[in-house]
This record gives structure tokens, sequence and C-alpha cells, in this order.
């Protein structure tokens, strides 16, 4: 899934090609994507485009006073195209395609989705904060107001609960998925499952820095790339993050996995856990 890293790039490489031109017609391939009536679809068709932003690890198009805004969730991508094919896309069950927007010289992009479980999602509003999921976004972690304070603040209301599920709380903290999470805290050296309000002062400075080094040079390494380009970039610089089995580049320990909600986290054990594995609570409770 891309995070704020990836999306900002994906923003910045969009706004250089979409940038003064006007969009055309927009194609709807996959029609439970698209969650709102109200402006149309087709009020976007003739309108330029102003810019491109994010909000969290949401895209926002920018056009005449309208928003498209896509939340590309886990297997959603956009793919720049110099030129689109003339004739509409049918829809079809076996085409990863989602939503087409077709520019004013027919170079366009399409919105794919590759999962089966359809979570891809694209919202026309007259204000970004008329999507539900923006609306409730808690701060962005790269912007100038986000200070080591207003991390100790967040931090301490959420009192027990575990760092790992704080991080990536996208109403507590804008942005940060289940990837960065798990390379925050391996670059800060402290277990996932550590009480996010029961910090030492050093702590806290240890993970705020740790949190704006590690996006702050994803972001760095990912701007100027384009879109195609970012998921390889992604990945080879992941240090625990889906690299279950391999060694942490840091200290040679092997990588573990655990469950946690509704997917899996990495960490390493000797940089993260005093060596000791996690218990994997999901599997220790169904063996009692
Ligand atoms: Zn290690």
């Amino acid at each position: 899934m891309p995070e704020l890293p990836e999306v900002e790039a994906l923003a910045l490489d969009l706004a250089g090609r979409l940038d003064g031109h006007a969009i055309a017609r927009i194609h709807v391939a996959q029609f439970s994507a698209l969650k709102t009536f109200d402006p149309p679809l087709a009020a976007l068709e003739g309108t330029l485009v102003d810019g491109v932003g994010r909000h969290g690890k949401f895209l926002d198009i920018e056009a005449s006073g309208l928003h498209l805004v896509l939340h590309l969730a886990r297997a959603g991508w956009v793919r720049w195209r110099d030129e689109v094919p003339t004739i509409p896309p049918k829809p079809s069950p076996k085409s990863t395609l989602a939503l087409r927007v077709v520019l004013d010289d027919q170079s366009g992009l399409d919105v794919t989705e590759a999962g089966t479980r359809k979570s891809l999602a694209a919202y026309v509003v007259r204000d970004p904060q008329d999507v539900p999921g923006i609306a409730t976004l808690g701060p962005d972690p790269l912007t100038d107001d986000f200070t080591v304070e207003r991390f100790r603040e967040i931090l301490e209301r959420e009192g027990g609960k575990q760092l790992k599920g704080v991080l990536r709380h996208q109403g507590t903290i804008a942005g940060i998925g289940n990837a960065y999470s798990d390379e925050i805290l391996h670059a800060a050296r402290m277990s996932p499952y550590k009480a996010a309000g029961k910090l030492t002062d050093d702590e806290l400075h240890v993970l705020y820095d740790a949190l704006r080094v590690t996006l702050g040079d994803a972001v760095d390494r990912s701007r100027g790339l384009a879109a195609s380009e970012l998921k390889g970039e992604k990945k080879s610089n992941l240090a625990v993050h889906g690299r279950t089995g391999q060694p942490c580049p840091v200290c040679g320990d092997t990588v573990r996995e655990v469950s946690f909600a509704d997917s899996s986290l990495q960490y390493c054990p000797t940089c993260q856990t005093g060596g000791k594995p996690l218990a994997d609570r999901r599997m220790s409770r169904l063996l009692k």
C-alpha cells in the first residue's frame, strides 16, 4: 500500500504532468470505486487541473474548484500513459483498471487495483474535507508544526495503547501505514508493543527523530521518480518490513514476524526487543 512518501512523490510526479491540462473525459471501469455522486464525475470534464496534492495517504487532483480524491488502499496504483486508447474501457472483472482520466492531449492516467478486496476509493468533492477519511485525519508528521511537543501530547493521550497501532492510526497521525510504522520502530530500536504513553523523555526524542528521518529520507529518495519506479524504490530500502527470515541490515539477527490487528508486523529481536521474540498473540490464543 502506498504510504505518505509514495503518495507525496506521486502527487509531485502527477503535478508536473497534469498542471495546466484540461480533463477531457473520465471513464469508470469499476463502479464500486466511486464513492460520491454529487457533484457527478462528469462535472470534472472540461475543467483545468490546478494542482495535485496529498492529505495523509489520499491523493488530491484539484481542477477548477473541484477535487478528484483517490485513496489507493492496499493494491491501488496510478499509471501514467503518454497516450490512452481512444476506445473507452469496458468494465471487466478480469481487468485491474478502475478509473481512467483522459487529458486534452490524449495523455492520461489509469487508476488500477490489483487486489481482490476492491478497497480503492475515488471521490469527487468541492472540498477535500467532504471526504470522511480526510476530515478525521490526524496531523501530518512532516509539517513544521509537528513538533516533538505535539508528538508528546499525542502519545500521552494514547496512554497504554501499543506504539505500532498508534503510529499507523490515520486519525492520530496521518500517512503512516504498516510498512513505515515497522521501519520507524526499527530505526528507534523500540518494541512495537511498547505503550505509547510510557516513553521516557529520551525515548520520546529518539522515536520522534526516527519518525521524521525515516519518512523524510523516503520522501527525498522518491522525489523525482516516476510512478512506475516508486514501488521498487520503497521495497529496496526497507530494513525489516516484508523481510521476515532475512538478516537485519543493522545487526544481522533474523527479522521476525507476528500477527498484528488485520495483518502482520516485522521486527528485529536484537534491535528492538532485547533479543526476545515477541509472542504471537493470535497464535497463543489459538493454542490455549
Ligand atoms: Zn537488528
